[in-house]
């Protein structure tokens, strides 16, 4: 892993954004709703245990993370709050998860039944997975509900720690869905007993759109980064402060005469005498070839990139002769102008957490604030 930290491309995460969209989410949800900070994917780009540093200090009960190794990652630095693995792990690797406290997710009955035969040398908190309509992990049938119960009941080593659902499409004005999930939620529910200690259904969108009904936990990823899960379809209910920009800046400036070429394929050709700016980032950096036409920030104006990203660096046009060395923002404020990660997101097709996941470790992170 080597991190370009002698060159003015970089990612810029503010720390006090992180901490006010937490701080709002939990004066909107109350005190008896517990907030876990989604860290899952390097926290969506920005620095998993920078952002749990952050989190923490802004009052987040516990932790969610995709995967086993990202919860090792939080012990291994002092973490002691609560988290849960919210994937599936392997039967091989779930004595590692309780000698640490960490929480696992019980993602089918065959699961369970394997983990009651392990020896573990201390419990192991579980949370049920149902599901009601995501179609990728947990129980269906009101057959295997009992089953699982009855796991429980049996063995010691075993806590039922919480019940969880995923909602598939909280974030759309079309609620038929959603209802759906709702109802067959709360219809298993009552197999389980009342005292489990969280139960949780909602991600950002619905915690955010639909209220947290029924929970005492949220699963807090998107809006705690600062943005809107629903991307343009649906507007905020209340502003989220952005925790990303990404600057670089000028490494070579050149005019080109009228007709030369830019880039591999030749696909772009200057249609006057133009003035071309070098930037150092590319596709090497996790800025995909889609990025061919976006516009980025330079002195307040917009300027396209022109030909295609190459690994390393990528052109612009520019309007005019511009020092080596001029700041550029991708993302972010510049003069009157912003670009924001929803514009990346718009130009690719894609949803603002695939930007996010894609840069690569070559990119430095920079905290503030
Ligand atoms: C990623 C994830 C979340 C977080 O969702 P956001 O939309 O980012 O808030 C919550 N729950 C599960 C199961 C997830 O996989």
């Amino acid at each position: 892993m080597i991190v370009g930290t002698h060159r003015p491309s970089k990612l810029i995460i503010d720390r006090s954004a992180i901490r006010e969209n937490i701080k709002r989410e939990q004066v909107r949800l109350g005190n008896d709703v517990a907030i876990f900070a989604v860290l899952k994917a390097n926290a969506y780009g920005m620095g998993t245990l920078e952002i749990a540093k952050v989190a923490k200090e802004s009052g987040v009960t516990g932790f969610c993370v995709a995967i086993l190794d990202e919860a090792l990652a939080l012990r291994a630095s002092g973490f002691k709050e609560p988290i849960l693995v919210m994937s599936v792990t392997s039967i091989e690797d779930v004595a590692l998860a309780s000698d640490l406290d960490i929480s696992l997710t019980m993602p089918s009955v065959s699961w369970l039944e394997d983990v009651s035969k392990l020896e573990l040398s201390k419990p192991l908190n579980v949370h049920v997975k149902l599901d009601t309509g995501m179609g990728r992990i947990g129980l269906i049938e009101e057959d295997d509900i009992k089953k699982t119960l009855t796991l429980f009941s049996k063995n010691q080593q075993l806590i039922l720690e919480g019940l969880f659902m995923h909602f598939a499409k909280a974030d759309s004005e079309d609620l038929a869905h959603f209802n759906l999930q709702k109802e067959r939620f709360i219809r298993m529910k009552r197999f389980f007993p009342d005292n489990i200690k969280y139960i949780h259904t909602s991600n950002s969108a619905a915690t955010i759109f639909r209220d947290a009904w029924g929970s005492n936990m949220v699963r807090f990823g998107f809006s705690l980064y600062g943005m809107n899960p629903t991307g343009r379809d649906l507007d905020m209910p209340y502003p989220v402060a952005d925790a990303l920009s990404i600057e670089t800046a000028l490494t070579h400036v050149k005019q080109l005469k009228k007709g030369e070429s830019v880039s591999y394929g030749a696909t772009y050709y200057t249609k006057s005498d133009e003035w071309i700016g070098t930037l150092p980032l590319g596709y090497g950096d996790g800025f995909s070839r889609g990025f061919q036409g976006f516009e980025v920030l330079i002195d307040g104006e917009k300027a396209p990139i022109i030909g295609r990203m190459c690994m390393d660096q990528c052109m612009i046009r520019l309007s005019k002769e511009y020092p080596v060395g001029t700041k550029v923002t991708i993302v972010g404020k510049n003069g009157d102008n912003i670009n924001t990660l929803q514009d990346m997101a718009d130009h690719l097709g894609t949803i603002c957490a695939e930007i996010l996941c894609r840069f690569t470790d070559r990119m430095p992170r920079e905290y503030i604030n």
